[in-house]
């Protein structure tokens, strides 16, 4: 580690310019009129000398070098050349064309970029550096302009190291991500589940009884309060993102797909000894949970390009298993320029696809991408050897094909208390979202454990999303995110039982971050039929309702053989609050219909249509206004930590309180390094 004083020596020309102003008032001219160097990418804490390095990666994992470079009025920039530890590693010359220059893995772009910048900035790229040697490294970069003027400014970057001869490497890895799903999310799923006599759980959920807990820092590069996309990716690629981007850094440039890479470690693995992936989700597979595994984007929204990408990629990623929703992007859109929704309910549009520039697609030998809306998605799956599932049925029938896509619903699937009032014959909604048939996460859990552990000899990393415990957290609808963690935990479970009969399998249980600031506040102090029989005000329903401290006392759900609640809404039943909401009318009784999902592509059609609209109109008529502290019609994300729960081998590395970026290289080290 360079002291301080190295530091200063190799500080930046710009940052030596800085102290030169500071210090004579009267900058010379030549000073001033050298390039201005506005961003350095991997991006490097900015008081380097004294904290933790920021951008941190494994032995020989590939990420881009970025430069956005300035010219002074009356300048173009000549020359950008990149060096790590002194040492060239790139050098790019610019001849003064109007066209962005590509050369294989570099480029210098002038065109495309986002506004405010000077006239003839550039933005200069190394695709796809990698470096194996372990510890910190300086990386600089000097830009030229056609005066002859030089910047130089210094970043650093540090190469995490493995720990060899520990003992045994784990091959498979099981990432279970309860999207929003903080410590009040699994407490309430436990009392629900499990039932609280005289102080004591009476028993666990099964992410309770995984041997090893700790708790997650779960910020992002630019928000104390992140969104899924760096929060998922930070676990896979051990970086910090900007909030809606997914395995890439912020650059300068307007284009979503061509910003500076970060490799996963499904791609990581993948190159190094031919691993599989799997994704499974109950939300829409462009999501950004999914997505932040496979995708690099700094645009979650980009659906189009963000599933074409699954596909084209999947010889980097090793992509062998893809389910949850999202049909609305692999069906053709017949016309792209049409505004109106396709009537097969294809959202395809060339506005959310993608295509890549030379360098990126030379360097990551990535597939360059086309703007087809009318592309048949599910077809070019199929013909690249996915068997299709389309609904439960055929997800059964299929038994356990060497790939697999299952996609369920147009959107996000329906939610796990919508499912099984559907099974049950007691409720309509799938029905009325036109997937009657949707499986439950722990049966898409099983097939994909099925397809991954079947000629398994080189191992994978499946990645199963609880979606919607977040977005019924958003909406406040208490009794659907309840739920969605106990079908989570069902899943949880089988991915533990896997872990058991597969000894070389590491299982963690976590979360992006907390949704919603969700508290466990009690319970109600009367029968069902009582709060229900409520005039709509303050003093009926709160005051007379809300049951704190002792008069909460333990609240008993009836559990049924399908694993979930008879009925939600019972005598006494438990009330959740929100620290982060939205207002919403709490009527604090269970919702017949979901809270409309306007991603569905018939959400503005009948039956749709007639849902409600927004916290703020469901129970309008039955519930008493709670005051939102948050803008807007949802409650938000909180900077809560999270707590990340291990099993199987490598899980006691999981102890402790520490970053959602310091998970990937204790992941690097159970995979690569082994451990005792
Ligand atoms: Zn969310």
């Amino acid at each position: 580690m360079p002291s301080l004083s190295e530091y200063l020596h190799h500080g930046s020309a710009l940052a030596a310019k800085s102290l030169l102003l500071a210090l004579t008032l009267g900058a010379t001219l030549a000073a001033q009129a050298a390039p201005t160097i506005s961003r350095l990418t991997p991006p490097s804490n900015p008081r380097l000398a004294t904290a933790t390095t920021l951008a941190r990666f494994l032995p020989g994992q590939k990420f881009d070098l970025q430069a956005t470079v300035q010219p002074s009025a009356g300048t173009r920039i000549t020359r950008v050349r990149f060096a790590v530890d002194d040492q060239p590693v790139a050098d790019l010359q610019h001849d003064g064309s109007a066209v962005d220059q590509f050369g294989g893995e570099t480029s210098l772009v002038k065109n495309g970029l986002v506004k405010d910048l000077a006239e003839g900035t550039v933005v200069a790229s190394l695709r796809a550096y990698a470096n194996s040697q372990p510890g910190l490294h300086w990386l600089s970069v000097t830009a030229t302009d056609s005066r002859g003027d030089t910047s130089t400014r210094q970043g650093s970057f540090e190469v995490v190291p493995i720990q060899t001869g520990q003992g045994q490497v784990a091959k498979n890895i099981i990432i279970l991500l309860g999207d929003g799903m903080g410590a009040s999310h699994r407490t309430a799923a436990r009392i629900m589940a499990k039932g609280y006599l005289q102080g004591m759980t009476q028993d666990r959920l099964a992410m309770d009884k995984f041997p090893v807990t700790g708790m997650v820092m779960t910020s992002s590069l630019n928000s104390i309060v992140t969104d899924s996309a760096p929060g998922m990716a930070s676990y896979v690629n051990g970086n910090k993102a900007a909030n809606n981007q997914e395995g890439v850094f912020p650059d300068d440039t307007v284009s979503a797909f061509d910003n500076p890479r970060i490799e996963y470690l499904s791609e990581y693995l993948h190159r190094l000894r031919g691993s599989a992936l799997g994704l499974v989700t109950t939300s829409d597979v462009f999501d950004a949970t999914p997505a932040a595994n496979a995708v690099h984007t700094a645009s979650r929204g980009m659906g189009t390009g963000i599933v074409d990408q699954y596909l084209d990629d999947r010889h980097l990623t090793g992509l062998k298993v893809l389910m949850g929703g999202g049909r609305k992007w692999f069906l053709p859109n017949p016309g792209s320029a049409d505004k109106r929704q396709a009537v097969n309910g294809s959202q395809r549009r060339d506005a959310s696809d993608y295509t890549l520039p030379p360098d990126l697609v030379a360097g990551w030998k990535a597939s360059p991408g086309k703007l087809d809306s009318g592309r048949d998605l599910i077809a070019d799956f199929q013909a690249a050897g996915f068997a299709y599932a389309s609904d439960r049925a055929v997800l059964d029938r299929l038994g356990t094909p060497d790939k697999l896509l299952g996609l369920f619903a147009y959107s996000n699937m329906n939610v796990a208390f919508d499912k099984i009032n559907g099974r049950r014959g007691k409720s309509s909604v799938v029905a009325d979202y036109g997937f009657p048939d949707q499986p439950m996460l722990d049966e898409m859990t099983a097939s994909a454990l099925k397809v991954l552990a079947k000629d398994n000899a080189k191992g994978f990393v499946l990645m199963v999303e609880g979606a919607s415990i977040d977005k019924q957290s958003h909406l406040m609808d208490t009794d659907r995110w309840l739920l969605e963690t106990l079908e989570f935990d069902r899943a949880v479970e089988l991915a533990r039982d896997f872990a058991t009969t597969h000894p070389d399998t590491l299982v963690i249980v976590t979360a992006d971050h907390e949704c919603a600031g969700a508290a466990i506040i009690g319970s109600a102090t009367v029968s069902e039929a009582v709060l229900r029989s409520r005039a709509a005000t303050t003093a009926e329903m709160r005051d007379k309702v809300v049951g704190v401290y002792e008069a909460a006392r333990f609240p008993e759900y009836t559990m049924l053989a399908d694993g979930y609640p008879a009925s939600t809404d019972i005598d006494r039943k438990m009330l959740i609050g929100y620290g982060a909401n939205a207002d919403r009318y709490e009527a604090w009784v269970s919702n017949p219909q979901p809270t409309r999902d306007e991603q569905q592509p018939f959400a503005d059609q009948a039956p749709l249509n007639s849902y409600p609209a927004s916290p703020a109109q469901r129970n309008n008529t039955t519930g008493y206004l709670v005051t939102g502290q948050v803008p807007g019609s949802q409650a938000a994300h909180t900077a809560t930590d999270v707590p990340l729960s291990a099993f199987g081998r490598g899980a006691m590395l999981f102890t402790g309180l520490y970053d959602n970026t310091d998970v990937f290289f204790k992941l690097g080290q159970v995979l690569l390094g082994g451990v005792k």
